[in-house]
């Protein structure tokens, strides 16, 4: 019996929850002041904790947790590092707030020769230009996600613009890749340091959100796929990290570019809950357990749609080979309330398949 604290009371939080309670294990959540905590409910207690405070007394309110990890890798560096002297906190410190910083991020990949976009840190974008051509997107070292905190610099007007509102303070500046695909790599690696690749995952991202993903990305020479693994097993030793991570590439001129990395189960994975021997959310709860890692085989292809500011879509959509995962959250537009994962027997069916339930989701009108 194995209690684990998460910080953090999202849809990922969630599924976490959801695929280690059947090994017998509870759970319970840090929120931060004011979080919206419906995605966890009744899945076990939940503390509130805001920087500053004493870390002890949030140690007691949640039950005394065995292993502390994370859903998302902008948490106070001070709130992880203090719960380490309660029990393990897996991912590591250090490596989440590595993941939680660009900058940080990029000299990691720079100092293992990982190829990624060329890029400045804290530096006017009109300095930039001369080395990095337009266009540019500028996008701030923390709290970005779905493509939030990020600007496009097409025009040297932009460029002023942006310059003279500071934005560039503790961001990161880098060319526009255009690339071809999208593709990312989640992968698992256990306490005692076995590391487990799920397929290379290929995703569809609309204004930086993610729409789709399908796995087996195709069409993508074996020596990319195993590149890939090459890579995300280099940074997932150089963290000494524990747990699942995801790996964000760009495809461009068949070269592989690492564009982001997640020390967290990752929305381009969640069609493993459908499509793999073990999901990653159960992977993660194992790895972090000190179990064996489940298999990571995949069966037929998977897709998965996300459903953003969408109604819940009525259950009788739901086909023999779809399931749903509606994460109970207020619905919004632009917001991801759920995700629809698909199995089928071909690429084309898939895609058949993921295009008619789109069709039939209804869109949440702005208020
Ligand atoms: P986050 O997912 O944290 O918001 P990303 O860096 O992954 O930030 O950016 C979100 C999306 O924006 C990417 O998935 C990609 O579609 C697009 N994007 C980001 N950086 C670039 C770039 N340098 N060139 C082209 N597109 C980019
Ligand atoms: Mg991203």
């Amino acid at each position: 019996m194995m209690h684990i604290a998460i910080v953090g009371c999202g849809q990922l939080s969630r599924m976490l929850a959801l695929a280690g309670l059947p090994l017998g294990f509870t759970f319970s959540f840090i929120a931060a002041p004011r979080e919206d905590t419906r995605c966890v409910t009744g899945l076990g207690t939940t503390a509130t904790w805001q920087p500053g405070q004493p870390v002890g007394h949030l140690y007691q309110a949640l039950g005394q947790p065995d292993c502390v990890t994370v859903e998302k890798e902008q948490v106070d560096a001070g709130l992880l590092t203090q719960l380490q002297h309660y029990c393990p906190v897996l991912p590591n410190p250090e490596a989440v707030a590595t993941c939680g910083h660009r900058w940080r991020e990029r000299q990691l990949l720079v100092r293992l020769g990982i190829p990624c976009a060329a890029h400045r840190y804290d530096t006017p974008a009109s300095q930039c230009v001369a080395s990095l051509s337009l266009p540019l997107v500028a996008k701030s070292c923390r709290d970005g996600y779905d493509g939030k905190n990020q600007w496009r610099l097409d025009t040297p007007e932009d460029v002023a613009s942006f310059d003279r509102q500071q934005l560039y303070r503790d961001c990161i500046i880098e060319q526009r890749i255009p690339f071809e695909r999208e593709l990312s790599q989640v992968s698992v690696r256990s306490r005692t340091g076995r590391i487990c690749h799920y397929p290379l995952t290929d995703n569809h991202h609309e204004n930086g959100i993610l729409v789709q993903s399908v796995a087996p990305a195709v069409d993508v020479p074996a020596t990319i796929a195993s590149q890939a693994q090459d890579m995300i097993s280099r940074i997932m030793e150089a963290l000494d990290y524990v747990g699942v991570m995801a790996m964000e590439c760009f495809l461009v001129s068949g070269e592989l570019l690492v564009n982001e990395l997640a020390p967290r189960v990752h929305n381009s994975g969640h069609w493993t809950q459908s499509g793999s021997a073990t999901s990653q959310f159960e992977n993660h709860v194992r790895a972090i357990a000190g179990l064996e890692l489940g298999g990571t085989d995949m069966h037929g292809v998977c897709g998965m749609l996300n459903l953003i500011g969408t109604q819940r879509p009525p259950v009788d959509l739901l086909s023999a080979s779809t399931t749903l995962h509606w994460y109970g959250k207020t619905v919004r537009p632009a917001r991801k309330l759920g995700h629809v994962n698909f199995r089928a027997r071909s690429h084309p069916e898939l895609v058949q398949e993921i295009g008619r339930f789109q069709q039939s989701c209804t869109r949440v009108q702005p208020a």
